[in-house]
């Protein structure tokens, strides 16, 4: 049994401890084959399986209808920031982007290398506190770019804006964790680490006839057609990596899939903000409307009882729980893999700490 720690960090890879344990047996050996899953061939009939079933379980978790492709990439959804210019903002045209923290941002210069990029909206106002929602889009855009889940700051999208130009969408932190209508997007594309497997890989769903869209020839390992085409394995795949994600999607499915998650997630998530809200050492930072469920972002209203909690949290195993440099206080990251008792145990925390700080 892996002993753990109550991770509350936000990646790389936060993987239930079956998994872990499970995917430990691979390395050394194999489904008893005598081989690691790190020797195997990744054209073997034993790999082709796995992968096969890696796409079958993304598409019967989210739903993905049959004129979307599951594909996996390698390079991390940063790759992603200049992979979807790159296919798609063609000359003449605009790509659109809600500017929402700090993830959008990257994605936004890596597109401005490409071509016209036009910024929405933005809740820079606020420190990126809200998801903003009114805006309009000009004729000629290519596409609009969201982020569902702002890792960094702590914000959510719960409505996704229904128009007339294709939709991409980083879901890079909250994939798995919530249903989602696919049909909602044309491009999905997201890092794998957090609800998916081991950094590196890159989950893409496109609507066939968005990547049909593509009439340009394109360097091989950017062109999503190529990935599509070769039944994602134009190159070496990566295979542990896959194998892994597939480990971590048989455990989500068991757990009752995508919907009894987000009711787990959910749950998690209110007892957290709960505590954030009674407790009179706290204070939340996103608006309540777009509190993220899967990155809990608050401050300590007092400096000084921060970095006190801090100390006394991690004498408790409890790790991961520091703010992003950029934004500082705390965020409690709760991916599908983290227990509930985890959480239970930091809000028993939280509560003795105010009755310390009051003493
Ligand atoms: N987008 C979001 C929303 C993220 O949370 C992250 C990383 O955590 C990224 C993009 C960058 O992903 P990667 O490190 O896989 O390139």
């Amino acid at each position: 049994m892996i002993s753990k720690k109550h991770n509350f960090g936000a990646g790389p890879c936060i993987l239930p401890s079956t998994v872990m344990e499970q995917a430990a047996q691979a390395v050394l050996d194999w489904n008893s084959n005598g081989l690691s899953i790190l020797e195997v061939s990744h054209r073997s009939v034993e790999f082709e399986s796995v992968i096969t079933k890696t796409q079958l379980l993304v598409r019967e978790l989210l739903n993905v209808p049959d004129s979307y492709s599951v594909l996996f990439l390698q390079g991390g959804a940063s790759t992603q920031f200049s992979m979807v210019p790159l296919n798609f903002l063609k000359k003449g045209r605009k790509a659109c982007y809600l500017d929402t923290g700090y993830f959008a941002k990257k994605a936004i210069k890596e597109a401005r290398l490409f071509g016209d990029v036009e910024i929405v909206a933005s809740s820079r106002d606020k420190a990126y506190c809200y998801i903003p929602d009114n805006y309009e889009l000009s004729h000629g855009t290519a596409y609009l770019h969201l982020t569902s889940n702002n890792t960094i700051e702590g914000t959510e999208m719960f409505a996704f804006p229904k128009v007339a130009v294709p939709v991409v969408c980083d879901m890079s932190s909250d994939i798995f964790s919530r249903e989602i209508n696919v049909r909602d997007f044309d491009l999905i594309y997201a890092g794998a680490q957090k609800n998916m497997g081991p950094a590196g890989l890159t989950l893409v769903i496109a609507k066939n006839s968005f990547l049909d869209s593509v009439n340009c020839e394109l360097p091989s390992m950017s062109d999503y057609r190529i990935y599509r085409d070769n039944n994602s394995m134009f190159n070496t795949p990566p295979v542990f990596s896959i194998y892994v994600s597939m480990l971590n999607l048989i455990w989500l499915k068991e757990m009752g899939g995508v919907k009894e998650i987000e009711k787990l997630n959910i749950s998690k998530a209110r007892l957290l903000y709960g505590e954030i809200d009674r407790n009179s050492l706290f204070d939340g930072l996103a608006n309540l409307a777009h509190r993220s469920r899967m990155n809990v972002t608050f401050r300590a209203k007092d400096e000084r009882t921060g970095a006190a909690f801090f100390e006394l949290a991690s004498e408790r195993g409890m790790v991961g729980i520091r703010g992003y440099r950029t934004v500082g206080g705390f965020r409690v990251s709760l991916y599908n893999a983290l227990p509930l008792e985890s959480v239970e145990a930091l809000v028993v925390l939280m509560r003795e700490f105010e009755q310390m700080v009051a003493c």
